[in-house]
């Protein structure tokens, strides 16, 4: 029994240690700064035998209040605790847990503030109307309660207080939060005149000088430091270069504003699109590496600003297709070249079963500054070819055979003549791609960049810590894949880098840039656990992972794919049926791929995974092996997998293996 609960305290120490001694550490300060001013008052000659306990009382709570608020800007520094990520010596600190903290903080500031109030109300304020000795020892005139209440500055800017505090931690509700995420975060600028009140509180000097501001002026001056660089950033417009909506989703590539200078994997910007709001800014992890030239982001369609977002892409993507359309007839009847064939249709046409994984989809343009006249080609409605990029950049226009110009880009943009695949890997345009086709992406690209995107980050999450495990389990479900479409880019890049030397020459050395982006020793094997409720999802995670070496996937990335399925009727049936479809598909052909993921090495399971065997028999496969994971997802799935995560760790701690968890809601 006592060894049983050793285990387990073992064990909770081991995930859990740092978090703990943090937050003792940090409970523990906040009780000395309650005891300092508990004792320095109740020392304090006569205040014990005027007012009772109610002034110290009342004193040690304003101690919390202000020690809190210190924490309460602090912890919402983004690009400072980002920095602070990379300081060694500071990993102990939960810095991923930074809004869980700041959320802790909220309560003892709101029960300090709630103490010291009621003290005031019950304790001071009453002596001080009825007591003339109490009111001689603060030197104050004969005054009301009404007036120490509403017009004495402790008492207005008190209630002030109380008033905006309450209309904030209402709105600060997780079920406010999670519904009317506006309104939480407009009321949270409440906090301007907060500070301003609280430093305006204690200016009565009735007890002692004010304090407030000693408290306050850091953290507020580095929080607001923090929020002129969002309004500077903002200034930088980012273009949307390509687009492609995919099921549910909404992928954009964008250009990298020039304050990107270095991100990892896991990490994430925010995002705001000025037309549909100058004042939201949106959260959306990576899904490219540091090493690519541009930034690209997946979006799920789920409330009204990503509606919005897609709304806005939408016309740009039709115009491509109407004007396919188009082309496809112009090519039967005139005999013309057919783009048809030559660019695949936008990759969002497939559908699961049937998906293309090579399928690259055009999405933005060329400049027409880059295509020249062939002459004697065969179509009718135009007759020109992408095939050069030699001719002048200022050209202004270009003139087709019986339309108008082309509207070209006066500089041509350096993201420009290249094929996106849905996955955001770039490859050049195919020479021999028909001008039509050039054309019309021509124009989807101008209207996409007409869009104007504006970017803060790039900011700090618990699934950039994957490096430092042997091991990785990364579960995740629908769009919370997203972080792991950038480490899964890194880990391929590790590993086809941790494989080059042999081939590399003498006279091919590594270029500066490739060694800025030098790899660091890839992990052993990652498990991907993707759990989606229909099939829907799939087809922009196969076509991601159509885009790995196959390398990678055979020997590193294992993809399990769990199709979840509806909660009972007929969705639980047709996902039921979906699965064991492909599971025949999968043994009689397709060459032991999964249609699903296109991945030959990775599994499709229907139902919810057991993860009490999963984590066994990663126990077994790593012993002695230190295991990341992570698990992006809803709140309910990370605390079932964290208590598989604690027993199973329980039963294999003297072999050695060392689990850590982290997890991200989005
Ligand atoms: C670190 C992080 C990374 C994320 N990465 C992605 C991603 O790669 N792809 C993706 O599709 N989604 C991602 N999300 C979620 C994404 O931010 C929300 O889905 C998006 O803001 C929804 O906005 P909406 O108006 O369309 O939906 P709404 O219906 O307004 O909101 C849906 C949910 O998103 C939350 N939310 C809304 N606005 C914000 C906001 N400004 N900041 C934080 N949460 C908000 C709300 O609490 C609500 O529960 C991420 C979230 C976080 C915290």
């Amino acid at each position: 029994m006592l060894a049983q609960l050793r285990r387990r305290a073992q064990i909770y120490w081991r995930l859990e240690g740092p978090k703990f001694v943090c937050a003792a550490v940090w409970l523990a300060l906040v009780a000395w700064w309650f005891a300092t001013n508990w004792i320095r008052f109740t020392n304090m000659k006569g205040v014990v035998a005027l007012f009772g306990y109610w002034v110290p009382f009342a004193k040690g709570c304003a101690n919390v209040v202000m020690f809190t608020s210190m924490f309460l800007f602090l912890l919402v520094c983004r690009t400072t605790l980002t920095k602070l990520r990379s300081v060694r010596w500071l990993h102990w600190v939960p810095i991923n847990k930074h809004l869980v903290w700041h959320r802790w903080c909220a309560y003892i500031f709101l029960a300090a503030s709630a103490g010291h109030t009621i003290c005031h109300c019950l304790g001071t304020f009453p002596t001080l109307a009825n007591d003339p000795r109490a009111r001689a020892a603060l030197k104050l005139p004969p005054v009301s309660q009404v007036y120490l209440h509403f017009i004495s500055v402790p008492g207005w800017t008190g209630w002030a207080l109380v008033v905006l505090l309450a209309a904030l931690a209402g709105t600060s509700a997780v079920a406010v939060r999670r519904k009317r995420y506006e309104l939480f975060w407009y009321t949270h600028h409440l906090f301007v005149p907060i500070v301003a009140l609280l430093a305006l509180h204690g200016t009565a000097a009735l007890l002692g000088p004010p304090q407030a501001w000693k408290y306050l002026a850091v953290p507020v001056a580095l929080y607001a430091i923090e929020r002129m660089l969002r309004v500077h950033r903002a200034s930088w417009p980012v273009r949307i270069q390509a687009a492609a909506v995919q099921a549910d989703t909404l992928e954009l590539v964008l250009d990298r504003p020039p304050f990107v200078t270095h991100y990892v994997p896991g990490q994430y910007v925010f995002l705001q699109v000025p037309s549909i709001s100058p004042w939201q800014w949106h959260p959306i992890s990576l899904t490219s590496t540091d090493a690519d030239p541009f930034l690209t982001v997946r979006i799920k369609k789920l409330g009204d600003w990503s509606h919005a977002l897609t709304q806005l892409v939408e016309p740009a993507l039709v115009l491509e297709d109407a004007e396919a359309e188009a082309d496809k007839v112009d090519a039967k009847f005139n005999g013309g070249k057919s783009v048809v064939g030559t660019v695949q249709p936008p990759s969002r046409q497939t559908t699961a079963g049937t998906a293309d994984l090579d399928a690259t989809t055009l999405l933005a343009a060329p400049p027409a500054a880059h295509l020249r006249e062939v002459s004697g080609a065969s179509t009718a409605r135009s007759s020109l070819t992408v095939s050069d990029a030699s001719l002048p950049d200022s050209a202004a226009g270009i003139k087709t055979d019986g339309g108008p110009p082309v509207p070209v880009l006066a500089t041509p943009r350096p993201m420009s003549r290249y094929m996106i695949s849905a996955t955001g890997t770039v490859k050049p345009l195919a020479v021999g791609t028909t001008v039509d086709t050039a054309r019309r992406a021509q124009r989807a690209a101008l209207a996409l960049q007409s869009i104007d995107v504006r970017v803060d980050g790039v900011f700090g999450a618990p699934s950039q810590d994957f490096v430092d495990h042997d091991h990785i389990v990364f579960i995740a479900t629908g769009v919370g894949a997203t972080p792991f479409l950038a480490i899964l880019k890194d880990i391929e890049r590790q590993v086809l880098a941790a494989r080059a030397p042999a081939r590399r020459s003498v006279l091919f050395p590594t270029s500066p840039t490739t060694a800025a982006h030098a790899p660091t020793a890839p992990p052993r094997r990652v498990d991907f656990y993707w759990l989606n409720r229909d099939q829907a999802g799939f087809q922009w995670m196969a076509a991601a992972l159509g885009a790995v070496d196959r390398r990678v996937l055979r020997d590193v990335v294992r993809v399990h794919a769990f199709l979840t399925g509806a909660r009972g009727g007929q969705a639980t049936l047709s996902s039921f049926l979906l699965w064991w479809g492909l599971a025949l598909a999968k043994r009689r052909g397709a060459a032991g791929k999964c249609l699903l993921t296109g991945v030959r090495d990775s599994s499709v399971s229907w139902g919810r995974p057991h993860w009490p065997t999963i984590f066994r028999q990663t126990a077994a496969l790593f012993p002695g092996k230190k295991v990341g994971v992570f698990v992006c997802g809803p709140k309910q799935l990370a605390r079932e997998v964290y208590e598989v995560v604690r027993e199973v760790a329980a039963e294999v701690v003297d072999d050695g293996t060392v689990f850590a968890f982290a997890k991200e809601n989005f």
